[in-house]
């Protein structure tokens, strides 16, 4: 099937996009590996694309004293080969190497990915782990909100009409585990987990685990393994696919837990 007709726009500044994501039936595009395919299997049918490709003010990947801050527009091959997101955001520099493959890498962008919200994708379970703080541009200035309350629901957040995702700020973190299990490397995750440790104690988010990336509280506020596992139960009841039940995945989060567990309760 081909996508259905649509108006095409490219502003050349923020104040343009603002004045064109204003009009009906307009949507912005970004990378277009999540917007173009559900147009062409008309799930989508957008009167104006709106391509914020060529907006400078939402690339760059800049470290700042506790933050790294990655524009929206940064793809998935740029985060992939950043020595910066590799230093200060170790969480997502593993995590990327789990997206789809490099034709998709090449134009698939952080903002983009963290817009569409996908509760099985990799971007949104590690700005929750992070309490990454996500950056909304409208015409009347700039709104942060922490990951904790901008996943709302299935592919639902916090954007509201009129505003951009314009870049993600994740707070530099002593220690992370970014794990996942899939069919096929590049494939969505059956199940994942997003871990990370400082001072303060453990924040694990789990992808594949419900309508948004889930943060497991209990499980991360006990002190064994053992103790974490079972409190998993109690954070997790992951719906289940066309090729694992409910059960399955939990025991799967179990394991990835397990597997996480030594490097995110080394002493600090
Ligand atoms: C075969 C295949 C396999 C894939 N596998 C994976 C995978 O394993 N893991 C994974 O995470 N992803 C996967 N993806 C999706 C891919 O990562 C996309 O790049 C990503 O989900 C969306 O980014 P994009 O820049 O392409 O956004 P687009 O497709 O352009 O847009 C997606 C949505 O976000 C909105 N949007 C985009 N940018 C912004 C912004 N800055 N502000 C506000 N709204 C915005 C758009 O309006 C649209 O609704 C896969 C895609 C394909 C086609």
């Amino acid at each position: 099937m081909k996508a259905p007709p649509f108006a095409y726009a490219k502003p050349k500044s923020l104040a343009e996009a603002f004045e064109l994501i204003e009009r009906p039936g307009a949507r912005i595009l970004a990378g277009g590996q999540s917007l173009i395919p559900s147009l062409n299997m008309r799930l989508a049918s957008p009167e104006l694309l709106v391509d914020i490709t060529g907006l400078n003010e939402l690339k760059g990947i800049e470290p700042r004293p506790a933050s790294l801050r990655i524009g929206a527009l940064s793809t998935h091959a740029e985060i992939e080969k950043s020595e910066a997101v590799a230093k200060h955001a170790p969480l997502l520099a593993e995590a990327v190497k789990h997206i789809a493959h490099p034709a998709i890498r090449n134009r698939g962008t952080l903002g983009g990915s963290i817009a569409l919200a996908d509760p099985a994708a990799e971007y949104p379970a590690c700005a929750m782990a992070l309490n990454a703080t996500i950056v909304l541009t409208g015409r009347r200035g700039e709104r942060r909100v922490s990951a904790t309350h901008f996943f709302k629901g299935l592919f639902e957040t916090d954007i509201r009409p009129g505003e951009i995702l314009t870049a993600a700020e994740l707070p530099k973190v002593e220690r992370s585990v970014f794990l996942e299990l899939a069919r096929r490397h590049g494939d969505y995750a059956i199940i994942g987990l997003a871990g990370v440790a400082d001072a303060s104690g453990k924040r694990l988010a789990f992808l594949g685990a419900g309508a948004t990336p889930v943060l497991a509280l209990h499980a991360s506020r006990e002190k064994s393994l053992e103790d974490a596992q079972r409190a998993l139960g109690r954070d997790l009841d992951p719906p289940a696919d066309l090729y694992h039940s409910s059960a399955t995945k939990l025991h799967l989060a179990k394991v990835l837990l397990s597997r996480a567990w030594n490097t995110l309760s080394k002493p600090h």
